[in-house]
């Protein structure tokens, strides 16, 4: 595929590799639905999650997966079989539920009501390496927790979306235990997407930080690129940075651009979105130009930038001089918009 022109940016822009498809999280049962008595329910869908945003997935036989994105943030695996998430099992639900009751577990905040698909209803479970242990055990299928931004983009569109709200409500559920109010033990509501304190009465729902990410080209249409300090020596993405209290997403555009590379930007519009729970970011993507190419880094965040065409930010990715935001990213899409076409990665060539 050519290289998209300015006038067709827009139509070449795909879905980010977590909001690709959407599904029905029946929100309007939410109130009605009792989680232990689904996942007592043969017919009910039951995924499950992590600490450190691991999904479980099914692995196939012979397929290697790479090490953790804890030590590369562009790291992409190879393929892990189907593209699904593992459904588990009425006997693994069974072996799961003499461990802890599934009222326990809901109580806990360990089981999520995550909607339906036709008269399938789906549950998500967090469930620690030991019980994944005790599952393995009894199940001919070679299962792996792995971390959702490794896999998002290997994942079918549908079971991304699920992996990325199960994710999202597993790690609302570790991190929020009291109330902020009055700091009494808040109490599992609505399926477990509320939370509600006995105390004050005050009602807390999972939330996500609105990110703007934006590609910057200049008049020659070039993009440009950013290393940030604390990342890897060759990771290269363009420039994101928080909504600040009472600020406009165009606001935070121009703040953080001019903040990070000194830069005035115009022409800012709006593109694409994707949940990113890390922690809990919601990213909004945008594109802005600049008349000047002149940029003046901030150096305790940014210590490097370059401005590239697009052969050059081709070769600079296949000769590894440069490593590209991985494939479950929005920056990825942002750069691929820009590109007019799939970033092409040295480590394709060995999938
Ligand atoms: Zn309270």
């Amino acid at each position: 595929m050519p290289p998209a022109s300015k006038t067709d940016r827009l139509e070449v822009m795909d879905s980010p590799a977590l909001s690709r498809y959407r599904i029905d999280l029946d929100t309007g049962c939410r109130q009605f639905v009792h989680v232990p008595s689904l996942l007592r329910e043969a017919a009910t869908e039951v995924f499950a999650v992590s600490d450190r945003r691991r999904v479980l997935l099914p692995l196939t036989a012979g397929v290697s997966v790479g090490p953790e994105m804890a030590a590369s943030r562009s790291h992409v695996s190879a393929p892990f079989g189907s593209g699904s998430l593992y459904r588990i099992s009425g006997a693994e639900r069974q072996l799961l539920g003499q461990l802890q009751s599934w009222e326990e577990r809901y109580q806990a905040g360990k089981a999520w009501y995550l909607g339906r698909t036709g008269a399938t209803s789906r549950v998500a479970l967090f469930i620690t390496d030991d019980e994944l242990a005790g599952i393995a055990e009894h199940t001919e299928t070679s299962l792996r927790l792995i971390p959702l931004r490794q896999v998002g983009a290997f994942l079918n569109g549908q079971d991304a979306a699920i992996a990325t709200h199960a994710t999202c409500l597993g790690l609302w559920h570790l991190d929020t235990n009291y109330c902020s109010r009055c700091a009494t033990r808040l109490e599992i509501a609505a399926a477990g997407w509320e939370l509600h304190c006995p105390r004050c009465g005050d009602i807390v729902y999972p939330r996500q930080d609105p990110s703007v990410i934006v590609a910057i080209n200049d008049e020659g249409d070039r993009l440009l690129l950013a290393h940030n300090s604390l990342w890897e020596s060759n990771f290269y993405s363009v420039i994101a940075g928080y909504v600040e209290a009472g600020e406009s997403l165009e606001g935070a555009v121009h703040r953080e651009v001019g903040e990070e590379v000194g830069l005035e930007v115009e022409e800012v519009r709006y593109l694409t979105s994707q949940p990113w729970p890390y922690p809990r970011s919601l990213m909004l993507g945008f594109s802005a130009r600049c008349r000047t190419p002149y940029f003046i880094l901030d150096e305790a965040e940014i210590d490097r930038a370059l401005w590239v065409s697009r052969a050059e930010f081709m070769e600079l990715v296949a000769s590894r001089q440069i490593s590209p935001p991985g494939p479950s990213t929005i920056a990825s899409n942002l750069i691929e918009n820009w590109l007019g076409c799939p970033i092409i990665r040295p480590e394709d060539h060995n999938l």
